[in-house]
């Protein structure tokens, strides 16, 4: 019978609810800050747009979502330190606006405060360690901002640290790099490993004295793109004590989806970039942001999900699993996987799955909020 009404499923749905009542639900990255600064979207309503709203944050239970304050590789020096501030800015006037629905949180102090309150708390993050410029004081004055965590890259090489979609140029981190990785422990800023070749995940790993994160990237061994982690990388990361977001993007999941994603990664031509600055720069974003709204069709599942999930799992341990959907910032979610609203049925089908309820609570927020309390404090 059970079969038959579903009823089986509503019972796993029930016990994921009540169960994101006692769990602050964590998304290690989510790119909705542009969707803020570039459309200028107001996310306490419903939007039927994109991915993320503060109605289907609370309805997916993710009540500490990270913001990641994104600004295109071909946003260079002192441009990509405007446009981070321009984000930051974007992002201050949103919350401000809706001080009963939203607040920012610099802490895991923060976030257990701001959660039990009932309102979304906020983790800013920038993506791209080219938003520092080369300098240490910008790297420090964003942390002055409540900016929690930076990833080293995005999808090109920085003059001091290796990218996994770049040809490699300084064979990891360089001298610099690994100074900014210092840095940013002394500072208590994560380091954010997504997104870097494996040479510059081993140096970080080798370099940091503090728990990182991978914020959105999943397992190589059932998808095979340069951004996923090998198992070595997964078990290096269990030693590290650090956690990986799973990532929810077309190609992350599926190894059909990974085909058709390296055919179009390997496509683009980053000779093609723009060479401009100030309002045009802005402009050409902006288009950009528009292109990008188009539904991709993938062949990935909410199953697909649940089995890099399960081995990560296996391989890094229960302690080093979490969520980081890239929601905003992806084009074909899964299929029961549609927008954040959907996380809940994410933790209904891992408790299907056989997941005790202590495992669901440490992937979907336990856990990264443990290297937060570690890496930022309290
Ligand atoms: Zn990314």
């Amino acid at each position: 019978m059970a079969a038959v009404c579903g009823c089986a499923q509503d019972t796993y749905l029930e016990r994921a609810r009540r169960l994101a009542s006692e769990y602050i639900g964590i998304d290690s990255h989510i790119d909705t800050a542009q969707r803020v600064l570039i459309a200028g979207e107001d996310l306490t309503q419903r939007t039927g747009r994109g991915h993320v709203d503060l109605p289907r944050l609370r309805e997916g239970g993710v009540r500490a979502p990270f913001f990641a304050l994104w600004v295109p590789t071909y946003y260079k020096g002192a441009e990509a330190v405007r446009r981070t501030l321009d984000l930051r800015e974007a992002m201050q006037r949103f919350v401000e606006a809706h001080p009963d629905q939203i607040e920012f949180a610099a802490s895991a102090a923060d976030i257990e405060r701001v959660a039990r309150a009932g309102r979304i708390a906020a983790f800013l993050t920038i993506e791209g360690g080219h938003q520092i410029d080369d300098d240490l004081a910008v790297l420090r004055q964003y942390r002055r901002m409540g900016i929690m965590a930076m990833t080293l890259t995005h999808f090109r090489n920085t003059d001091w640290a290796d990218s996994s979609t770049d040809k490699p140029e300084h064979d990891g981190l360089t001298d610099f790099g690994k100074e900014v990785v210092r840095e940013m422990n002394r500072i208590g800023m994560i380091v954010d490993v997504s997104h870097v070749s494996d040479k510059t995940f081993q140096d970080a790993l080798a370099v940091s004295s503090k728990p990182v994160i991978v914020s959105h990237s999943s397992c190589r061994a059932l998808s095979n793109v340069p951004r996923n982690m090998t198992d070595d990388m997964l078990r290096a990361l269990a030693k590290n004590g650090g956690v990986v977001g799973i990532n929810f993007g077309e190609g992350f999941l599926n190894q059909q989806d990974a085909d058709a994603l390296m055919k179009a990664v390997n496509s683009i031509s980053f000779s093609k970039m723009p060479d401009l600055t100030g309002k045009a720069l802005d402009d050409y974003a902006a288009e950009e942001f528009r292109r990008d709204t188009t539904a991709v069709q993938v062949h990935a599942t909410i199953d697909d999900a649940v089995a890099h999930i399960d081995h990560a799992v296996k391989v890094a341990g229960i302690d080093h699993v979490g969520i980081g959907s890239d929601f905003d910032g992806i084009s074909g979610p899964p299929k029961g996987l549609e927008d954040i609203s959907r996380e809940v049925q994410l933790a209904a089908a891992l408790l299907k799955k056989g997941y005790s309820d202590g495992d669901v609570k440490k992937i979907m927020g336990g856990n990264t909020l443990r290297v937060i309390r570690e890496v930022v404090g309290k």
